[in-house]
């Protein structure tokens, strides 16, 4: 059965309600998301204030004692029972993603089967998410005990999401804390409230859930700051910007917090690579999401022998890329999420030309669309250089080494995922083991997440993993037991 309307014919079932677990309410004051392609109102959701936020926390404290004795069995069917719905629903889900942030039904389509993906993986590690027996004699102070560790739900965890994975991102912490035995406090992005809306009520209203375990609120610096503050939840789980992630580490107090912030991606092409192969990759990772994705190529480091060649082929294969109504099944980019963004790429793209870069492909915008865009002549202060740009902008630098390419990679304050292309395996260890970086990718894109992965970064990109089975770490705490 159809989960929802389709393209808001039904006003009542485009707004999403506030979830004070599975009691629904609604404000008077709803504010209207529209399609960043069409302008279209596709979905509304209640203004929620910090009141809102303490009572979502206080139904969650009480919820969070029978979330800890569920049985495993009872949480690994919640999971699998939520998967299950929403491959069921997957074309609505997909359309409902495309409604409010427009990424392309393909990719909408993708993040669908992937967050089925997650959640499914997460029950099939809790089977084996257990602890282990410690010999307590092994020391000569130490003497016979039966010992061990286990992991016990941390109690209440705040989830707090961005918009360029709705759905998916959502899923890779609320699976894993749900799963593991929490209640849980979501605060999605305000870009997509009826897909937060419409995933939590799957979960909500499975056979298998646990009573008032999850909870849906909405807003954003005012709300989500209320959540982080407060003294309930034991885990604040966050993924997006630098700026909201600084502000988050100094408001959460003594709790456990994961950070999943933002990255500046960078690859090398060596003289030794497939470079046919490489620049497809490359124009994927580099436009994929219209450049929105944490792990977006932005940076390609190329071999002085081979970057006239590569340059010539990353120009071809960006210029193949259909741009356009993120409804059409062919697009595989669309715009960007709203002016602001559309602005900053329009005027860091205008700010490196005056400096003397060199526009390759796009950099004017056409029907409303910053289009794919390669840059060279860039200089590494040049803001589409060394800050995050999320748009779809990537430089070109020509390079005499592999250590000059590291070295200007890893100038980066970020440190989430960079790769390599190479066919030399000496190449690839040596890339390997001087990026300084959470994730590296031999032979593709940095923009490669699997999401069984841990995945995370290092230096201003965050602190934690995610991934289901490193996520249950996050959302869990050891708990040694000595017996005698
Ligand atoms: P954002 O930081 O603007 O917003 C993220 C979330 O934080 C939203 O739900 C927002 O309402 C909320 N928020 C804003 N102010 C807050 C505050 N003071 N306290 C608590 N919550 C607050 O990010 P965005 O624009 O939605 O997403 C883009 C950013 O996210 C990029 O920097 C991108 O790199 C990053 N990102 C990182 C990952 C990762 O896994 N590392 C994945 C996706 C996106």
């Amino acid at each position: 059965m159809a989960l929802f309307k389709l393209f808001g014919s039904d006003e009542e079932d485009r707004t999403a309600k506030i979830l004070f677990g599975s009691a629904e309410e609604s404000r008077e004051a709803l504010i209207e998301r529209k399609n960043p392609y069409t302008g279209k109102v596709v979905s509304r959701y209640p203004v929620c204030s910090p009141e809102d936020a303490k009572r979502a926390l206080e139904v969650a404290k009480v919820a969070a004692k029978a979330a800890a004795k569920a049985p495993l069995h009872q949480r690994i069917a919640w999971l699998e029972d939520v998967a299950a719905k929403i491959r069921e629903n997957q074309e609505d889900f997909a359309r409902l993603i495309v409604d409010e942030i427009a990424k392309p039904i393909h990719f909408a389509r993708i993040e669908v089967q992937r967050c089925a993906e997650t959640i499914e993986l997460t029950a099939k590690e809790l089977v084996h998410f257990v602890g282990e027996t410690i010999p307590t004699d092994v020391a000569p102070s130490g003497r016979e005990a039966t010992a061990y560790w286990r992991r016990i739900p941390a109690g209440v965890a705040v989830c707090i999401t961005p918009f360029n994975f709705p759905l998916n991102l959502i899923a890779h912490k609320i699976a894993p804390a749900l799963g593991a035995g929490n209640a849980v406090v979501l605060k999605p992005t305000p870009e997509a409230p009826l897909t937060a809306y419409k995933l939590a009520k799957l979960f909500i209203e499975s056979e298998h859930a646990v009573p008032d375990a999850l909870s849906l609120v909405y807003g954003d610096a005012e709300v989500g700051s209320a959540l982080v503050k407060s003294p309930i939840p034991r885990v604040i789980s966050f993924t997006g910007s630098v700026p909201v992630g600084k502000i988050i580490s100094s408001e959460a107090g003594i709790k456990k917090v994961s950070l999943e912030l933002g990255g500046n991606a960078a690859t090398y092409i060596d003289k030794e690579a497939n470079l046919a192969d490489a620049a497809a990759k490359c124009a994927f990772g580099s436009f994929y999401n219209s450049g929105q994705v944490c792990i977006s190529l932005q940076r390609i480091y190329v071999h002085e022998a081979v970057y006239e060649e590569f340059a010539e082929l990353m120009a071809k294969e960006t210029k193949l890329l259909k741009v356009g109504s993120p409804y059409e099944e062919e697009t595989f980019m669309g715009p960007l999420i709203d002016e602001d963004a559309r602005h900053r790429a329009k005027s860091w793209v205008a700010s490196a030309r005056d400096e003397g870069a060199t526009i390759l492909v796009g950099g004017e915008e056409v029907d409303g669309i910053f289009p794919p865009t390669v840059v060279t002549d860039v200089t590494d202060e040049m803001k589409i250089v060394c800050e995050e740009v999320f748009a779809p902008v990537v430089s070109l630098v020509s390079v005499p080494d592999m250590e000059t390419a590291l070295e200007k990679i890893n100038s980066s304050p970020y440190g989430l995922q960079y790769s390599i292309f190479t066919d030399s395996i000496r190449a690839a260890k040596a890339f390997i083991d001087a990026a300084e970086a959470g994730g590296v990718v031999v032979n593709d894109i940095p923009t490669v997440r699997f999401d069984v992965q841990p995945y995370g970064g290092v230096k201003l990109s965050g602190v934690g993993r995610e991934g289901p089975r490193f996520a249950l770490e996050e959302f869990t705490e050891i708990q040694s037991v000595v017996i005698f």
